[in-house]
């Protein structure tokens, strides 16, 4: 099959716009996009240090590869990239995320659960079981990337989450009837680090091309606790659906976008916890989860670490 914008061969068809598309225009299409959702929600800006969360897979790979391509003639932006080691047997190697960082010429840094909390994902998972492991992790994962935030200058925290992890994610919210989740504000307040997700309007399959293209040794090993049954449902109902109707995914992505609110909710202010000192809503997540899997009570927090 043909580009259907030049006469190469094509890599990909989209099904959504309906193109045939060679590896030039691919590449071009794809990364106008990226940077169309960059400049729309103006998500960087002179004098941002950019903090790429690098888990050493193929979307947080293909965001570095592609927000260094963006940056590097910058002199007024700094991007690095972070890994957090959840101590997770088999999964998440924080070696080969560094040997990706030190390939695309991007300054790295790490940190892990059993250097900043006393213990591994693994033995909460030991003492708690699966049922709450992503929760845990997204809960621990975010108070530590924020901690790295402060001691490294990090203005933006970028996720390579894409178009549909975001659409799972609204649909989900839609299918437990979390009515706060789906309104859920921006947090745009001093103390927390914004996170930018540039590939959230690009679909999975296109991102995986992209780092398949550029980026050499990826990870391709998934979580072991990634079996979250709800996602996986909602993965294969969505992308049957999406074959017959293939906006699906931009709609949910629009609905969410379109749902959110602007700021703090009305009634609840940030907070500093009075045990750590992070920066908090009602109560700190952090602390009531190190009390859970420490040995404490189990009621305290539910959902979907991973957004
Ligand atoms: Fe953590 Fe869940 Fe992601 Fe695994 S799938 S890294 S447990 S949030």
């Amino acid at each position: 099959m043909q580009c259907s914008k030049c006469h190469r061969d094509a890599i990909v068809f989209q099904r959504y716009s309906g193109l045939h598309l060679c590896e030039q225009h691919f590449n071009r299409d794809f990364e106008a996009k990226a940077k169309r959702a960059i400049r729309e929600h103006c998500w960087i800006e002179s004098g941002d240090v950019v903090g790429v969360a690098l888990s050493g897979g193929k979307d947080s790979s293909a965001l570095l590869f592609f927000l260094h391509r963006l940056l590097h003639r910058r002199r007024d932006i700094r991007l690095m990239a972070i890994t957090v080691d959840e101590g997770i047997c088999g999964y998440r190697d924080p070696a080969r995320a560094r040997a990706i960082a030190d390939r695309i010429g991007v300054p790295w840094t790490t940190a892990s659960f059993q250097e900043e909390y006393g213990i591994t994902l693994d033995e909460i998972v030991g003492r708690r079981g699966t049922r709450l492991s992503c929760s845990y992790c997204g809960v621990l994962r975010r108070a530590l990337m924020n901690r790295i935030a402060r001691e490294e200058g990090i203005t933006k925290f970028a996720y390579g989450f894409n178009l549909d992890d975001e659409a799972q994610s609204v649909l989900m919210n839609v299918l437990r009837g979390d009515a706060y989740r789906l309104i859920r504000p921006v947090q745009n307040v001093a103390t927390l680090v914004p996170r930018i997700k540039p590939f959230m309007y690009i679909p999975e399959r296109e991102v995986a091309l992209y780092a398949f293209l550029h980026v050499e040794d990826f990870d391709l090993a998934g979580c072991p606790y990634a079996v979250d049954a709800l996602r996986g449902d909602v993965r294969g109902l969505l992308d049957a659906y999406t074959y017959r109707h293939p906006a699906t995914k931009y709609s949910l992505v629009n609905l969410g976008e379109a749902l959110r609110g602007p700021g703090i909710p009305p009634g609840e202010e940030l907070r500093v916890c009075e045990v750590c000192g992070e920066v908090c809503g009602r109560v700190c997540r952090v602390c009531q989860v190190l009390e859970e899997v420490r040995g404490g009570s189990t009621t305290s927090i539910d959902g979907d670490g991973a957004q």
